[in-house]
This record gives structure tokens, sequence and C-alpha cells, in this order.
């Protein structure tokens, strides 16, 4: 099944501002997308597309080959998560509290919080080295631990569409690699990704399909074995050099 298909979609925000620009792709469930272009080529734009949070002008979004505006909003959280570049905002829960709060779309603000969701948190926090900060305040967490959290609060609830814009960003080598390795664990589990990055080398390592934008057009969907220098330099506007061997030092973090 193809559960995420975008069909001639266009957007701007106001007339004469930045749009986007006739994208279609559709992909198939449970593969990781990497989704890559410059500041400023609409990779959030997009990304708040795809979750609901804008609107087409015109052109369709496809969820589980249905209209994404026939989703009720409910319905719409249960299958989809979004978490944008921002941080969490100024909250006083602990965090183990804030992440049993991730488990509400699927059973509502009076659900109970069962044996499975907290053998979940448990699984998450361990994961994210987060275990012994559990009943610390969710303010008191450094950025990238902060971020890790809110990817947990997304994941507890298992939804099939997960869209990360700029996850990377304030991680160290070993909470990226913490947080590779999930991904692939949950991709197998069945949860499809879109990435956001302008982190090139890193999305070009984990993704199975890129999709390149450039000024809100569309470059390229494909494999990243597929892709050409000449398609990265047209994404980015700059020239684009493949080096084998570099005197430099490079975490293994894929493994
Ligand atoms: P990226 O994530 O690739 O850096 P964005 O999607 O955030 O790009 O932004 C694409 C363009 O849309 C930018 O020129 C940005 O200034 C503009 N933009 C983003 N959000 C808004 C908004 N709410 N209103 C008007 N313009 C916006
Ligand atoms: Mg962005």
């Amino acid at each position: 099944m193809e559960i995420i298909k975008l069909n001639n979609v266009n957007f701007f925000y106001n007339l004469n501002s930045f749009e986007i620009k006739g994208i279609s792709f559709s992909c198939p469930e449970k593969i990781l997308i990497g989704l890559a272009g410059p500041n400023g080529s609409g990779k959030s734009t997009l990304l708040k597309l795809i979750a609901g949070i804008e609107k087409p002008k015109n052109g369709a979004i496809l969820i589980k080959e249905k209209n994404l505006k026939e989703y009720k909003a409910v319905e719409r959280a249960k299958i989809l998560r979004w978490i944008g570049q921002n941080e969490i905002g100024k909250i006083s829960y602990k965090v183990i509290e804030y992440l049993y709060l991730g488990t509400f779309p699927l059973k509502g603000y009076f659900g109970r919080i069962t044996k499975e969701d907290k053998e979940r948190a448990e699984y998450l926090l361990d994961y994210f080295y987060l275990s012994k900060k559990k009943d610390w305040e969710v303010e008191n967490l450094s950025g990238g631990e902060r971020k890790l959290l809110q990817i947990a609060f997304s994941l507890i609830s298992s939804p099939e569409i997960m869209l990360l814009d700029e996850p990377f960003a304030h991680l160290d080598p070993i909470h990226l690699k913490a947080l590779f390795n999930l991904i692939k664990k949950e991709k197998e589990k069945g949860i499809t990704f879109i990435i956001s990055s302008h982190e090139y080398n890193i999305l070009k390592t984990i993704s199975d399909y890129l999709l390149l934008i450039s000024d809100g057009e569309m470059v390229c969907f494909d494999k990243p074995s597929n892709i050409k220098l000449d398609l990265w330099e047209k994404t980015f506007k700059i020239p684009f050099v493949k080096k084998e061997s570099q005197d430099q030092l490079f975490p293994d973090i894929f493994s």
C-alpha cells in the first residue's frame, strides 16, 4: 500500500511569498524517507502539509489512500505524529508524566496508563539514556535530551507515520547512534518515517529514499545510491565533490 501520496501539491503562505510547487511522490510503508534541501527550501512547510497543519492550495495529500482533509483530528493523530523544529514549550511535568501524555491520542485524556504503556515508556527512556532522569522536571533536561523526549512522546503510541523535522540538531554521537538504532527498530516494526535535515550525509546513509527539494520544488525522489552529484548540486546550488578518504574523525554512529 502507498501510505503517503502527494499529488501535485501547491502551497503558499501569502501571495507573492514562498511557494511549494507541484510536489508529487508516493511512498510504500515501513520505509525511511530523508527530506533534504537547503535552508528555506520548504522542508518544514512540506512536513506541516503532510501533518495537516497547513492545507494545500491545490493538489491532494493521501494518507493510506484517503485524502488527509477527510480525516478527523483524533483519527489523524492515531496514525500520524509530527515533531516540529521547536522545543517543547515551558511545561511543568516530570519526564515520565510527559511521556505518558503521548498515549492520549489512543485512549483519550482520562484513559488509564496500562502495563504496556509503562513497559514501552521504560524501553524508550532506556534507549535514550533517560531512565535515571525519569523523575526530573522536563525543563531541566538539556536541549538534546528534550528533543529525544519529544520523539519518545510520539513513539509511545506507536503511530504508523512519524514526521521528524530536523531531529539531529543538538545531538552528540552517542545520542545520534541511539536515535538511529531506535528508528531502524521501529521501522522494522512498521512505522514509516519522513525525516528532514540539511545533514545530507546522515540522510544519505539512513534513508531508503531521498526527497530533495530546492526553492519549494522537488528535485528528485529516489534511492540514495541512484542520486548523482549533479542533483545534489542542483539542490544545494554549490559544487559537490565525493571524497573517498579524508583525514578526519568519524564516530561510528550508523552501526
Ligand atoms: P526549511 O525548513 O527548508 O528551512 P521552511 O519550510 O521553514 O524551510 O521555509 C520555507 C520558506 O517559507 C522560507 O522562505 C520561510 O521564510 C517561509 N515561511 C515559513 N513559515 C512561514 C510563515 N508562517 N509565513 C510566511 N512565510 C513562511
Ligand atoms: Mg525547517
